[in-house]
């Protein structure tokens, strides 16, 4: 039988760098994917470019059962470690928007970097191997496609749900129960929102359209690029809040950010009182989007005929549209999965299992979910790093 010290399922961006800190401290590491390649979604990150982390990480930039959880991992492995491992690495970055961290070229250098750290430091890649069976008899047994192995601890790194064409599986939520951890509700985060028939249509008439704007629910609100498509809404504000909004809840739509949507009507007004609704507006928004609007609104008629309750109404519609989403487009097209190992379970500092010694969960099985612009990968890099120092 194989016999190793640490066996991680998964090399995603978690697994790899859990891998490099266990081998560095000489443990015999060996990490198993059943995809042909190490590391698929940091390729297709941040648009092929991996927004690697974000320079404003802070705790509460995350959700989880726990908000408390995730405090330890990213303050004793931070986003400034990582960078100052890019910079190691030799890979040019730049600052986006908002602290977010993107490589200059394509994704794939920090995986080549990655996987050089961790054959460099004696850890072993085994692509294309699937798991068939885990037990535990002291040390836990791995049955996988190349044979079984046995190693004294066992790192669950495999993601989440998200994408399952790219090969997203349930197996550490299944590892999880099996070894009797609680699970909290997995959903699809950071997801594309869908609309009634007649709304999506509308939607649909604007696709391609993008505003900046305030998109809340309940106390989180994101002031960021608003995306029509033919599916509904998309673009970060609506992929960030979608991570809040709970089926059966209202969002809200600022279109006008930090302004006073009556006082700018009431301009509009004064200036354009001869023209319809939908054409005047046409001052504050792209000439599709303001028709829309005043369809809305209900506003349709002149501007300057508009009384009392139907300006009131424009403004609330231009300063904060109450719209019900559907659902979300699912985990086909989320980035990451909220929910997951409920971290009651699991040792804050090292990402053990509580009750059940050598077994560790990291990265986006558990639950730990950070905002859109790097919080993702800089939670793998964190939970990765702290497992590797203990493993
Ligand atoms: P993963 O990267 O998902 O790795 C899990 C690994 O486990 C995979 O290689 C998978 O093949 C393997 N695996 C699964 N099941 C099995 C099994 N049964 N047997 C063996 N192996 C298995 N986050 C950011 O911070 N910045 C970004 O720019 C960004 N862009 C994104 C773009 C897209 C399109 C998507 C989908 C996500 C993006 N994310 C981004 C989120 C980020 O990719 C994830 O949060 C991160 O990859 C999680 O790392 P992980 O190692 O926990 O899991």
């Amino acid at each position: 039988m194989d016999k190793r010290d640490v066996v991680i399922l998964g090399a995603g961006a978690a697994g790899l760098f859990a891998g490099i800190e266990a081998a560095r401290r000489g443990r015999s590491v060996l990490v198993i994917d059943h995809a042909a390649k190490a590391a698929g979604k940091i390729r297709i990150s941040g648009g092929g470019r991996c927004n690697f982390t974000n320079l404003g990480i802070a705790p509460d930039r995350y959700l989880s059962d726990n908000p408390r959880f995730a405090r330890s991992a990213l303050s004793r492995y931070t986003q400034h470690d990582f960078i100052a491992r890019m910079q190691g690495w030799g890979i040019a970055y730049h600052e986006k928007t908002l602290g977010q961290l993107f490589c200059d070229g394509k994704a794939d250098q920090v995986i080549d970097a990655l996987l050089r750290d961790l054959s460099a430091a004696g850890g072993e890649l085994a692509c294309g191997v699937s798991v068939t069976d885990v037990s535990h008899n002291g040390r836990y047994i791995i049955a996988t496609s190349r044979g079984v192995v046995s190693a004294e601890s066992l790192v669950v790194a495999t993601g989440g749900r998200s994408i399952p064409k790219m090969g997203a599986t349930g197996i550490g939520y299944d590892l999880a129960r099996q070894f009797g951890l609680r699970m909290v509700a997995t959903r699809a985060g950071l997801v594309p929102l869908t609309f009634s028939d007649a709304l999506r249509e509308e939607m649909a008439s604007l696709a391609g359209l993008s505003v900046e704007a305030v998109v809340s629910s309940g106390k989180a609100a994101f002031r960021e690029g608003l995306l029509f498509t033919h599916r509904g809404l998309s673009g970060p504000s609506i992929l960030q809040i979608s991570s809040y909004w709970r089926e059966g809840e209202s969002i809200r739509v600022d279109f006008m950010p930090g302004q006073d949507a009556a006082a700018k009507i009431a301009e509009v007004k004064r200036s354009a009182g001869g023209q319809i609704t939908g054409n005047a507006l046409a001052k504050l928004f792209p000439a599709r989007l303001a028709s829309q609007l005043a369809a809305w609104a209900g506003t349709t008629g002149r501007i300057a005929d508009l009384k009392g309750t139907d300006l009131q109404r424009l403004a609330q519609t231009l300063g904060g549209f109450e719209i019900s989403p559907m659902g979300t487009e699912g985990y086909r097209t989320a980035e990451v999965t909220l929910g997951g190992v409920d971290t009651r379970d699991l040792d804050a500092k090292t990402m053990e299992a509580r009750g059940q010694p050598g077994l560790y969960f990291i990265g986006e099985v558990v639950d730990v979910t950070g905002w859109l612009g790097g919080y993702n990968f800089q939670w793998a890099w964190s939970s990765g790093w702290a497992a590797g120092q203990v493993v």
